[in-house]
């Protein structure tokens, strides 16, 4: 057993969050502890905490992967977690498209999987889980027989661990790019070139919540990526749609999506820059009916926390401008260093910058298949936001 003790008492460690013990918060350590093995971590007045593995290159020092002392983490421990996992996303619905792990939020730290259909995208950012990569393809295999695993290792935060990145098929090559259905509609989903794992299933049930809102309306949408808030947005009724996103790939996969769901009459997709585009509509005095925000992450660091909050405030400050009355801002926020009431309070300062009275009429986080550590607030990142605005 390779032990590290903590600075705190066991009683204390009730404060600390999460799964993570970071480097100052060690007392303790096995000289023959090595990089990527696991760590029995015992609290200042020698009590059991968990069991975790060991990282000292990184800033997190320990990630725990379990509770129990007498747990063995091997193949078995990974076969079972991850069945889990798969249990609870059949359980409720989400068996053809989910994310199957969620990292932290599935008490296995930096691995996320997605599954499309009968192929998996695998995610993996420390080193740590690194070790079980071949373990995990043979778990995937094994439980799924699927008709392909890519790896989407493209991540800085690799590095930061002491890893390389990588991207490619696990075994044979396949197509890339998988049709999935959502909420009745089609879309291509391409794995190896598409952002992240190739698709935001932490949307899922947010795309379905738009309906009431944009019925008959003429909708903006900034930030549409491959077009799916947009498109079901035309099949939910809206009278017009239009998305904006700065990759010119994403704006043709969203224009070929559209197509493939035989909405291209009622969407077209624009390559700009939703800062100056929504600036330049603004000035020009546009009006729409709904208008949806879905940016990505804008800061990762607390040092950048104010451009973000100053970002946030400015395209849903132009946004509000441009609703009619009787209108709704639909906003949303990954950004995970800024909170459920921080991004309200950044809402509502916009609202009245714009000299708009607005109401909340709906609130949602991430999908349920990205679980939330209660004591955990960075596995809670999603905010998406209706505002009706007089
Ligand atoms: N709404 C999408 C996800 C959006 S992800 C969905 O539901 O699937 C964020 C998108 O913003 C990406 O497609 C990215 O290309 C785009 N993007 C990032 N910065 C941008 C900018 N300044 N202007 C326009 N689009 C931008």
């Amino acid at each position: 057993m390779k032990k590290v003790v903590v600075k705190y008492t066991f009683k204390q460690q009730i404060n600390k969050i999460g799964l993570w013990i970071f480097d100052n918060e060690i007392h303790l350590i096995d000289e023959d502890l090595a990089p990527g093995d696991i760590a029995q971590v015992f609290s200042s007045d020698n009590k059991f905490i968990g069991q975790g593995y060991f990282n000292p290159t990184s800033k997190i020092v320990i990630r725990l992967l379990s509770f129990d002392s007498n747990e063995i983490i091997n193949a078995t421990f990974f076969k079972q977690r991850i069945t889990q996992c798969w249990q609870y996303r059949q359980k409720i619905g989400l068996s053809n498209n989910c994310r199957l792990v969620f990292a932290e939020g599935d008490f296995l730290p930096g691995l996320i999987i997605d599954k499309f259909n009968d192929y998996f995208v695998i995610q993996i950012y420390t080193l740590g889980m690194e070790k079980w990569k071949d373990t995990i393809i043979q778990i995937i295999n094994e439980i799924f027989n699927p008709k392909g695993i890519y790896l989407r290792n493209d991540l800085p935060v690799r590095v930061l661990e002491g890893l390389t990145e990588e991207k490619k098929s696990v075994g044979k090559e396949f197509n890339s790019q998988i049709t999935i259905d959502e909420h009745g509609l089609k879309f291509n989903v391409d794995v190896a070139f598409g952002q992240k794992t190739g698709y935001f299933l932490d949307q899922h049930f947010n795309r379905a919540a738009i309906e009431p809102f944009v019925k008959n309306a003429d909708v903006l949408s900034a930030f549409s990526y491959i077009g799916s808030f947009e498109i079901l947005a035309a099949h939910f009724g809206a009278k017009s749609v239009i998305g904006i996103d700065d990759s010119a790939w994403a704006v043709e996969q969203a224009t070929l999506n559209a197509e493939l769901n035989g909405l291209q009459q009622k969407c077209t997709f624009i390559k700009e820059n939703a800062f100056t585009y929504l600036k330049t509509l603004s000035n020009e005095k546009a009006l729409f009916d709904v208008v949806m925000l879905d940016p990505p992450s804008f800061t990762k660091s607390r040092q950048r926390i104010q451009q973000a909050i100053i970002g946030y405030k400015e395209i849903n400050l132009r946004a509000l401008k441009m609703i009619r009355p009787g209108g709704f801002l639909i906003s949303s926020s990954c950004t995970n260093l800024i909170n459920e009431e921080m991004f309200r309070n950044i809402l509502f300062e916009a609202a009245r910058d714009a000299k708009r009275l607005v109401q909340q009429v709906y609130y949602n986080t991430q999908a349920l298949d990205h679980p939330i550590l209660l004591n955990m607030p960075q596995t809670k990142y999603l905010k998406f936001i209706v505002l009706k605005v007089s």
